[in-house]
């Protein structure tokens, strides 16, 4: 027969790695149940624009669903689900599984932190007769791109008395926006020789934000002096409340979808919100679960994860010892006995820029989640590299329950590199591996996805929170 596969083609089929495009493996229904979740997702996007905005939706979301602030003198059972909120700015959450906690949890740990501009402790000045904030870069960009773009002022102001104000100017249609300026051309001819790590400079990334003068004959500095009064109307808020601030400038973009096939998603915050909504999204859909599912929100991963709210503070370590302990067991048993999922976004292959990929090894739009040994740089030095007896455990799962899936490193050996979470909790004797969605235009303003990864990528966590 015509259709029958030659000996050769079987073999291939049995012997070889066949990555295929989702689209050529995904039916109708699958793609239609990714677009909807996909509209889910960019709603969380667009509201969750800062670490804190990100704790306080997901926070709504976990209440809604039955969990309660964890008290570590309360007895938790099967089905329990508690969360820890730490400062605001990063959140842990569990589901209590049937299995005695002695045998291990399940952890997936993404973070909530995305490049953006923080101003500066003493923001506000005044120069030819226009205001302006400084700004301090935070996590990782290309300064050149944050010019010449509109931008949102998010964060909070705490005064003296404790008393928080939340701050969100610029995503309400009829919000005003900030912006950096850049030079004309014209004027440019220095400015066009820097290198582009120079293009804009630290110290450029000068923010526009009024340039109406206060009424008032004697006083001086009369654009900033307007501004402050403004901000005195609005939040009640002076000069010296901007030491007592997390302010910070971010895209001030919705997100969209991408493509006259609409099959991607552009956005700012993809990494790591995608990895965060997906792995928080499947473990609050995995009820009860067998083993105890601990889900990690962090913060300053962008920045090293450093500080209580990032991956090297022992919130976590200290959360499962207190789950531990009510079951009589010692937590850094259960944390010799636990698997994780560092959930971080991968570089996507990008043909435009092809020659810092090796194409073998790297990860594809549309080719499922991405799953990455080790991450590091310089001959795999700054990692965890995960055992092959957990890389087993991990593509088992995956293949059993059909998640489209890739495996790449990031970008071609000394090409540059990166790090994630996963070496961290690796040095809690945790099993970790680095899996996430493949993301074009990393630490841009506008991220692009695509949305049959980004639901790949919700099933693996599913299934990984499920397992048996
Ligand atoms: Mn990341
Ligand atoms: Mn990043």
């Amino acid at each position: 027969m015509e259709n029958e596969k030659s000996k050769g083609q079987l073999l291939q089929d049995e012997l070889l790695i066949n990555n295929k495009n989702g689209w050529d493996l995904i039916s109708d229904d699958e793609a239609a149940r990714a677009d909807a979740f996909c509209e889910e997702y960019k709603a969380f996007l667009n509201a969750c624009k800062t670490e804190r905005e990100t704790v306080d939706y997901t926070v709504e979301m976990l209440e809604k669903a039955g969990y309660t602030p964890f008290d570590r003198n309360q007895n938790y059972s099967a089905g329990d689900k508690v969360y820890i909120n730490n400062r605001g700015k990063a959140l842990l959450f569990a589901t209590i599984g049937t299995q005695p906690i002695e045998k291990g949890v399940r952890i997936m740990a993404s973070h909530i932190d995305s490049p953006k501009l923080d101003l500066k402790p003493r923001p506000l000045y005044e120069e030819a007769q226009l205001a302006l904030f400084k700004t301090h870069y935070y996590g990782g960009i290309k300064r050149y791109q944050w010019g010449t773009i509109p931008l949102a002022l998010h964060g909070v102001v705490v005064k003296r008395d404790g008393t928080m104000v939340k701050v969100n100017i610029g995503e309400a249609e009829s919000d005003p926006v900030f912006c950096i300026t850049d030079l004309l051309p014209h004027l440019g001819k220095e400015q066009m020789a820097r290198t582009l790590q120079d293009g804009l400079k630290g110290e450029e990334l000068n923010v526009l934000v009024g340039s109406r003068m206060f009424k008032d004959d004697k006083a001086s500095e009369r654009v900033k002096l307007y501004i402050i009064s403004l901000l005195k109307e609005k939040y009640d808020i002076s000069e010296p409340d901007f030491l007592s601030a997390e302010l910070m400038l971010v895209p001030a973009f919705q997100t969209k979808d991408l493509g006259f096939d609409r099959s991607m998603i552009g956005g700012y915050g993809h990494d790591d919100r995608i990895c965060a909504y997906t792995s928080l999204r499947a473990a609050m859909d995995v009820t009860s679960p067998a083993y105890t599912t601990v889900t990690v929100l962090a913060d300053k991963e962008e920045t090293g994860s450093d500080g209580n709210t990032g991956m090297q503070s022992r919130v976590l370590e200290y959360f499962i010892a207190d789950l531990a302990e009510q079951q009589g067991i010692p937590g850094r048993v259960v944390l010799s006995n636990s698997k994780c999922l560092s959930a971080d976004v991968a570089a996507a292959y990008d043909p435009t820029f092809s020659d810092v990929s090796e194409k073998r090894n790297s990860a594809y739009l549309n080719y499922g989640v991405a799953v990455m040994k080790y991450t590091g740089s310089g001959g795999k030095y700054s990692t965890n590299e995960a055992t092959a007896e957990f890389m087993a455990y991990v593509r088992n799962i995956l293949d059993e329950k059909n998640v489209l899936w890739q495996t790449c490193e990031l970008g071609k050996v000394d090409a540059g590199g990166g790090g994630t979470v996963a070496k961290y909790i690796s040095k809690l004797n945790v099993d970790v591996v680095d899996i996430g969605v493949a993301v074009l235009s990393m630490h841009s303003p506008f991220e692009v996805v695509s949305k049959l990864d980004t639901y790949m990528t919700y099933r693996a966590f599913y299934e990984f929170a499920a397992a048996k």
